[in-house]
């Protein structure tokens, strides 16, 4: 693509707006960033963006910016807002960073995208294709933005995408997509189901029969959005049924009639069982040889806050899930634990979806559910008396409180099924918050 003097206004100045602006600018457009936080609120990378010679315009939206704009690119965490129309009603273009970059790449690309296990499928298969000795790229919404691959040597491109950015991105070419799953998340975004599941779709409308679409066995909401292209479909699953799926013992894929043995997973959790079959089908359709399979999942650890143990006290589990960010995930992340009974740690920023699937799972697994943030009285209103609840104001009175009402042989689980921007800076930050509550509940006792 040329963008050689035509004017492009990067919206929002997280680290994908920069570096999208950083990009444009070496290929010789007018930039102009754009983000509605007043200067000083902007990271100082944004802010180094005009040393850099690029203009910057903060605190606002001008209406005179995007009608003057030949192209527009949008950051995920910015949601549309009316002056945009100035650019989209002349026809203007808007995309997400990632198709930006994706128009300077020649490496095949592949997409992991669904509401959960996102990150830990991108990282499992860009092991599996390191492993297998090509240079690659792993990023995207996951740490490294793509603009950044620009210009660079990679055989294979991995990138983690969100429902934010696919929604923008209605040319962007795979090679491989993999939409892991479709659950009710960020609705305070996209208002509906189906238009949140939709803009998951988005990147299979481009793809043509020698692609890949990585789809879950069975999953009707999955299949019609693949069914929106032409690719050629394999489907994964904990099912015999699934083209890469569970057959006793082992996962089996059945284009090689290769067998892994569940046994040499160093992942725990059934959840993290489907993401394994499913970075097996990406990985394979990408010639990965079942012996580099093999290897990265017997050492592949999984990340943090993901269903990690974090310590044992009292014959009681602790595990930290603070990317259970929304019900599906946390419904996971509960079904995953070998405990039978679990102590839930919950609330946070409310994303306005159903908590019934949530108190389904309790209602069985769950021994009492401890409500931090926002979202504690609406958390609180769907459990209703289907078992103990109790709310609490900080971190440290959660888990202490998690831990007088667990029983030994109990698990305590950190999944809040919200975000945690109300009381924490990210997931990190809450994950961290839950794991400095556990060590010294675990140090008093140990006094
Ligand atoms: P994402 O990048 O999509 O947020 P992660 O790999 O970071 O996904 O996992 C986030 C959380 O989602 C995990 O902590 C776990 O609670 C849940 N999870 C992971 N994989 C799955 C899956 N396949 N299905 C449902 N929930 C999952």
């Amino acid at each position: 693509m040329d963008v050689t003097g035509l004017k492009v206004v990067v919206v929002g100045l997280g680290s994908s707006g920069v570096s999208a602006a950083r990009l444009l600018q070496t290929k010789r457009a007018r930039v102009v960033a754009n983000d509605a936080s007043p200067r000083d609120a902007l990271s100082a990378q944004a802010r180094a963006l005009e040393t850099a010679g690029i203009e910057l315009v903060s605190g606002e939206h001008p209406i005179a910016l995007f009608a003057a704009a030949d192209l527009v690119v949008m950051s995920p965490g910015v949601p549309d807002f009316p002056e945009l129309s100035a650019a989209t009603d002349r026809g203007c273009e808007v995309i997400s960073e990632v198709e930006l970059a994706s128009r300077w790449l020649s490496a095949p690309i592949v997409l992991i995208g669904g509401t959960n296990g996102k990150s830990t499928t991108t990282e499992l298969v860009g092991a599996m294709l390191k492993k297998a000795g090509k240079r690659v790229f792993v990023g995207g919404n996951l740490g490294v933005p793509l603009s950044e691959a620009v210009g660079q040597d990679f055989e294979a491109l991995v990138v983690e995408i969100s429902s934010f950015q696919a929604e923008r991105s209605k040319c962007l070419h795979a090679k491989v997509h993999a939409l892991l799953n479709v659950t009710e998340d960020h609705l305070d975004r996209h208002h509906t189901f189906e238009a949140y599941a939709d803009a998951k779709g988005n990147p299979f409308v481009p793809m043509q029969p020698e692609d890949v679409a990585v789809v879950p066995h069975g999953d009707a909401v999955v299949a019609a959005q693949a069914a929106r292209g032409k690719a050629r479909i394999v489907t994964f699953g904990a099912t015999p049924l699934a083209q890469v799926g569970v057959d006793g013992p082992d996962i089996v894929d059945r284009s090689t009639g290769s067998r892994y043995p569940i046994s040499s997973l160093r992942l725990r959790g059934s959840h993290n069982l489907t993401n394994a079959c499913a970075a097996i089908a990406v990985a394979s359709s990408m010639g990965v040889s079942p012996d580099a399979i093999l290897a990265t999942l017997t050492s592949f650890e999984g990340l943090p806050h993901r269903t990690v143990f974090v310590a044992a006290l009292d014959g009681v589990n602790f595990y930290d899930d603070s990317k259970g960010t929304n019900v599906g995930a946390t419904v996971a992340a509960l079904s995953g634990l070998p405990e039978p009974k679990v102590v839930l740690i919950a609330g946070g920023r409310d994303k306005h979806g159903d908590y019934g699937p949530l108190v389904d799972i309790l209602r069985e697994r769950g021994r009492a559910v401890i409500l931090l943030g926002e979202a504690a009285e609406r958390i609180q209103h769907a459990v209703g008396d289907v078992l103990p609840s109790r709310r609490v104001k900080s971190m440290q009175e959660a888990v202490v409180c998690a831990k007088e009402l667990a029983l030994p042989g109990d698990a305590v689980l950190l999944s809040p099924a919200c975000s945690s921007l109300d009381m924490f800076r990210d997931y990190k930050a809450r994950g961290e918050a839950f794991v400095h509550s556990v060590r010294e509940l675990c140090a008093g006792v140990d006094a």
